[in-house]
């Protein structure tokens, strides 16, 4: 062993109490200690901060962490004083003379870790004390923010790039936990990261078991699954909009399972109430939106489930990720059906984005999409999207009960004339009473009970029409037009289809289980 990997492990262990690295935690250490530069692309819950601290410990000067999570930095500070390191942070939340009395701190010496926001770090007088200071390394958490493409992209980090230019000798260690092949890419040119090592780990949380449903009565099957299988455990579950957390948090809460709400809309101490209950109690549930979770460290979370479709695979893997952090059996769950499809495709089109923004949204969702489909494992699915091969896992719905498939052909054949032949301008409902031949007052004004597709898929039910039409729309067949009524329209990619070359493989539609419990007549 090295020198500085035996300063490394001991420090590991008499500082922060673990007796051994975990995964390629002691390359990295290794590496950067010793003066290398280094992409690090770990999991939440992987170990990422030790791969800073550490170095930072063992090299002269003070290691900087630049970090867009302002909320975070108190706690992240509080947490090493416990242990005896010595660290502080710079941002826009503190006081004048709070701050110079960092600042002195940073420029004696009297200090191991500082953790600045980005925007703090690009001013004139943040880069003149680093200059003036010995500086260890600089971290660059939470790298993924340079990505212009990514969801949490943050114009500050493309500035970072100066880091290499005005301090060459001091090395860079960027971290992220989400990073595609593209954002990697991305990161390595902004910071200027060509030279540096990359230390990739897998993905795989083995212990989380993946399950995605059709979505009937969303809710419903919501605490159906709680209660079936998450009786008295801790939770997260994701919903889109506010009002739909609010009134998914009272559902669950008449229905016996202790839950609150968390969303940006809300009063800032209720939330923070809120965040601490979750964080301290058992047996808890939080509804929220995606505001929830950034740096959320409860490892007892037993299952995260989506009520909405997440926008991207980097999200949902995201989100997911933060049930089961202590690697005890743990489950992601989510609802999922039509109007999501709908919903998240509009959303893109009616977004402000430039056109190949939105193109790149649209590949984001499709990804999504295709593992919701997808008819094989979801983990070799999700896996296979962080650029990582692995064999089917037994632990996802689709390896434990395979899904069925059929040639869905005809039906989808049938599906797109219709959609043709009531001229492209009505949207789902109509489509499907017009193949399924209900004579509804709108198809009779409009004469559609006498077109040739007018009850051609009387054989299915209209839960079945939906399954269809939804993977119709996942596999951009067809499209919903927003500016029109949402009304249906082909796509170039419907041609083969219809013309019959084409061939189209459909999940079979599972009727979602019975309720167990007697329902209350209407
Ligand atoms: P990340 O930043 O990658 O999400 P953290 O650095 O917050 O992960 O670490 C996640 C958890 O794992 C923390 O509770 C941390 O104390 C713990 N941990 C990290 N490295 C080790 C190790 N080598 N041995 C034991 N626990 C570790
Ligand atoms: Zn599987």
């Amino acid at each position: 062993m090295s020198d500085t990997s035996t300063s490394a492990l001991h420090l590991l262990q008499t500082v922060f109490g673990y007796p051994a690295f975990r995964g390629q935690q002691a390359e990295i250490v290794e590496h950067v200690s010793t003066g290398g530069d280094a992409l690090v692309l770990m999991p939440t819950g992987g170990g990422k901060s030790l791969c800073y601290q550490i170095p930072a410990l063992v090299r002269d000067g003070v290691g900087v962490v630049i970090s867009p999570l302002i909320a975070l930095m108190q706690d992240q500070v509080d947490a090493l004083a416990e242990v005896g390191v010595r660290a502080a942070f710079l941002n826009s939340t503190q006081s004048y003379e709070e701050a110079s009395r960092i600042e002195r701190l940073v420029r004696t010496g009297q200090i191991d870790l500082v953790y600045v926001a980005p925007e703090r770090l690009m001013t004139e007088r943040c880069l003149n004390l680093f200059q003036d200071s010995k500086i260890a390394l600089f971290a660059i958490d939470e790298a993924h923010c340079v990505s212009q493409w990514g969801h949490d992209f943050r114009p500050e980090y493309i500035k970072l790039s100066v880091l290499h230019e005005q301090f060459p000798n001091v090395p860079r260690i960027a971290l992220t936990a989400t990073a595609d092949q593209q954002t990697r890419a991305e990161i390595v040119h902004r910071l200027q990261l060509e030279d540096a090592m990359q230390f990739v780990s897998s993905f795989d949380r083995p212990n989380i078991r993946y399950q995605i449903v059709e979505k009937a009565n969303g809710r419903k099957q919501l605490l159906d699954f709680i209660t079936g299988e998450h009786g008295g455990d801790s939770g997260i579950v994701y919903c889109l909009s506010r009002k739909k957390v609010e009134e998914t948090a009272e559902f669950l809460n008449e229905n016996g399972v202790r839950a609150m709400a968390y969303h940006a809309g809300m009063e800032h101490t209720k939330r923070a109430a809120n965040q601490a209950r979750f964080l301290r109690e058992e047996n808890i549930v939080m509804v929220a939106t995606i505001a929830f979770g950034m740096g959320i460290d409860k490892p007892d979370v037993r299952f995260v489930c989506h009520l909405d479709l997440p926008k991207s695979i980097e999200g949902y893997y995201q989100e997911t990720g933060r049930a089961g952090r202590d690697g005890q059996p743990a489950s992601a769950w989510m609802a999922y059906g039509l109007q999501d499809v709908v919903l998240q495709r509009r959303m893109i089109d009616e977004s402000e984005a430039d056109e190949t923004f939105k193109r790149v949204l649209g590949m984001k969702l499709d990804a999504m999409l295709g593992l919701c489909e997808t008819l094989s494992c979801r983990r070799v699915r999700l896996l296979d999207y962080f650029g990582e091969s692995s064999a089917p896992c037994g632990n996802c719905d689709t390896c434990l009960i395979p899904p069925v498939s059929f040639d869905g052909t005809v039906p989808v054949q049938k599906l797109l004339s219709a959609v043709y032949r009531v001229d492209q301008r009505f949207a789902a409902g109509h489509v499907i009473e017009v193949l399924r031949g209900v004579e509804t007052d709108r198809i009779k004004t409009w004469h559609h009970d006498s077109l040739s597709v007018f009850g051609i898929g009387a054989d299915r039910s209209e839960q079945e029409w939906r399954a269809i039409l939804r993977q119709v729309i996942a596999l951009g067949l067809v499209t919903v037009d927003h500016e029109q009524y949402s009304s249906l329209k082909l796509t170039d990619a419907a041609r083969p289809v219809l013309k019959g070359g084409q061939k189209v493989q459909l999940r079979q539609y599972q009727k979602p289980v019975k309720q167990k419990r007697p329902t209350t007549a209407a």
